[in-house]
C-alpha cells in the first residue's frame, strides 16, 4: 500500500539515493531531482565503517557489499617516517562480533550505484538545480533554475555542501578554510604488483599531515586520502586537479613505502580540495523542508563518516515519516532530528578535533599521544586507535524504539 504523501528529493549523492532506497521499501512516494544530467560519483574510496553497514544491510545491500567491496584486517597507525606500529585494531575478526557489522572499503561509484539501482528512471529529473523554496497551501514548492517548480509535502535538501535548500530555509551559512589541504588518488594493482601495502586501513601521522591508503574495489585499487596543511587554499571543490609531482613535494621525506605509492598514481587522475568546516546547525527542519547528509551537517573527512551519516540519516528520515505518517509530519521531523542531530553533531566536531591530534608536529606532543595509543591498545587490544568505538556501535535499526509510542502507519515496512 501506497503512503498518500509525496517526497521531493533535491541532490542524487549518496545522502538522496540512501532515502530514496529506503523510502521506496517503505512504499513512500518520491520523487528526486539532480542538477548533474546522469547519476554519478567521484573516483575515489570510502569507508563504510559498521553502523553504516547495518544500515546497507537492513537496505537488502549486504551482498552487493560483500561483492564490491574490500574487508581491511585492522586498522594500524604507523609513524609517517620510520613506518613504527603506532596502534593496530583488528578490524575483520572483531567487526561482526564487538560492533554487529563488517567493515568496509568501498569505491564511491560501486557504492552509489548500489544504492541507487532501483530508482525508476521516471522517478529522477536530471538537469535542474534547485534555486529556493516557497511554501503554499500547506505544501513546499522547490523551485528550480530552468523556471519549473514542484510542490511537494516534504522536500528535503540532499543537495551537499554547498546547499541551495540550506541557504532557502536558514539563510547562506558561511564556511571557514581550516588550514587543511587534501589530495585523493587511486593506484590501480592490476599495473603494478604493490607487496609493500598491507591489506590495512592505513594511518600514516606525521607533523602537519596524516595519510590514509586502503584497497577498495574487491583489493583491485589503492586509494589515497592525504592531508597536509597549507594556508593558502581558498576553492571548496572536491575536482580540482593536481599533479604527482605536487603530491610528492606535499610529502617530501615521509616514509619510503609510501613515496613509492605516491609514484605509482596516475598522474591523470589526482585531485586535490581544500577541507572547510561549518558548525553544527541548531535546528534542520522548517515548515515542510528538512536536511539531511553534507547539507544539514558538512564535516571534516577525519573520522571517515560524511557518507556514513548520509546514509544512516536517509534510512532514520524514512523511517520517522513512515512510523508517524502524512498526518504528522512535524513529530516525525522531529523525531528524526532527536536521534540524528546530537549523534552527527558530536561526529562533525570530534572529526575536526582529529585535524589536530593527528597532525601534532612537536616531538613531545606526538610521543605524548604515540604513547597513550599503546596504553590504550594494552587495556583494551580491540579498542579502535581512532577512538571511534561509540561512532561504529550506533544501531539506526532501532531509531524506532526511541521514536516514541505516537502512532504508526499501518503499511510501515
Ligand atoms: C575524497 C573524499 C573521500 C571521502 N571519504 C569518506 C569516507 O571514507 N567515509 C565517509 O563516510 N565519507 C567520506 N567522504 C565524505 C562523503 O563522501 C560525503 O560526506 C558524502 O558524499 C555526503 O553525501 P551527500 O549525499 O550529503 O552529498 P553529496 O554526495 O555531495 O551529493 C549531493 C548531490 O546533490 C547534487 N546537488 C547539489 N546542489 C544541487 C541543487 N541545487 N539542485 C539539485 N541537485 C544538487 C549534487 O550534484 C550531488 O549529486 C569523503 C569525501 C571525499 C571528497
Amino acid at each position: 500500500m501506497k503512503h498518500d504523501f509525496q517526497v521531493a528529493i533535491i541532490g542524487g549523492g549518496i545522502g538522496g539515493a540512501a532515502l530514496a532506497r529506503s523510502l521506496d521499501r517503505l512504499g513512500i512516494d518520491y520523487h528526486m531531482f539532480e542538477r548533474a544530467s546522469a547519476l554519478s560519483e567521484v573516483g575515489a574510496g570510502v569507508q563504510m565503517t559498521p553502523n553504516a553497514v547495518k544500515v546497507l544491510e537492513a537496505l537488502g545491500l549486504g551482498p552487493d557489499l560483500a561483492a564490491a567491496g574490500f574487508l581491511p584486517e585492522a586498522m594500524v597507525g604507523w609513524n609517517w617516517q620510520s613506518g613504527e606500529e603506532l596502534f593496530r585494531t583488528p578490524l575483520r575478526e572483531v567487526c561482526p562480533r564487538v560492533f554487529g557489522a563488517e567493515f568496509y572499503h568501498v569505491h564511491r561509484a560501486d557504492l552509489h550505484t548500489m544504492l541507487a539501482k532501483d530508482i525508476a528512471p521516471e522517478r529522477i529529473t536530471f538537469g535542474v538545480s534547485c534555486t529556493g523554496l516557497r511554501q503554499q497551501a500547506g505544501r513546499t514548492i522547490a523551485c528550480f533554475d530552468d523556471g519549473s517548480e514542484y510542490a511537494a509535502d516534504l522536500v528535503v535538501g540532499a543537495d551537499g555542501v554547498r546547499s541551495a535548500v540550506r541557504a532557502a530555509l536558514w539563510g547562506q551559512e558561511p564556511a571557514s578554510y581550516t588550514g587543511h589541504m587534501c589530495w585523493r588518488a587511486l593506484v590501480p594493482v592490476e599495473q603494478f604488483p604493490l607487496p609493500f601495502v598491507t591489506p590495512t586501513s592505513a594511518f600514516w601521522m606525521g607533523p602537519k599531515g596524516h595519510v590514509v591508503t586502503y584497497y577498495v574495489k574487491g583489493g583491485a585499487m589503492v586509494n589515497i586520502v592525504a592531508v597536509n596543511e597549507n594556508h593558502d587554499w581558498v576553492e571548496e571543490s572536491w575536482t580540482i586537479k593536481s599533479s604527482r609531482q605536487e603530491l610528492l613535494d606535499g610529502f617530501a621525506g615521509w616514509n619510503d613505502n609510501l613515496i613509492r605509492l605516491f609514484e605509482l598514481t596516475n598522474p591523470d587522475q589526482i585531485y586535490k580540495w581544500g577541507l572547510f568546516d561549518r558548525d553544527p546547525m541548531q535546528r534542520w527542519s522548517r515548515g515542510n523542508a528538512t536536511l539531511l547528509g553534507d547539507a544539514a551537517h558538512p564535516m571534516l573527512p577525519f573520522l571517515s563518516q560524511g557518507a556514513a551519516m548520509a546514509v544512516e540519516d536517509g534510512y532514520v528520515l524514512a523511517q520517522a515519516l513512515s512510523h508517524f505518517g502524512p498526518g504528522d509530519l512535524g513529530a516525525a521531523l522531529d523525531a528524526y532530528e532527536a536521534e540524528r542531530r546530537p549523534r552527527t553533531t558530536r561526529v562533525q566536531l570530534e572529526a575536526r578535533e582529529r585535524g589536530r591530534t593527528y597532525h601534532l608536529s612537536s616531538p613531545e606532543e606526538s610521543k605524548a599521544r604515540d604513547l597513550a595509543f599503546k596504553l590504550e591498545q594494552a587495556k583494551n587490544p580491540n579498542a579502535v586507535g581512532i577512538k571511534a568505538e561509540w561512532v561504529y556501535q550506533y544501531d539506526a535499526r532501532t531509531c524506532r524504539d526511541r521514536f516514541g509510542k505516537s502512532p504508526a502507519l499501518s503499511a510501515a515496512s
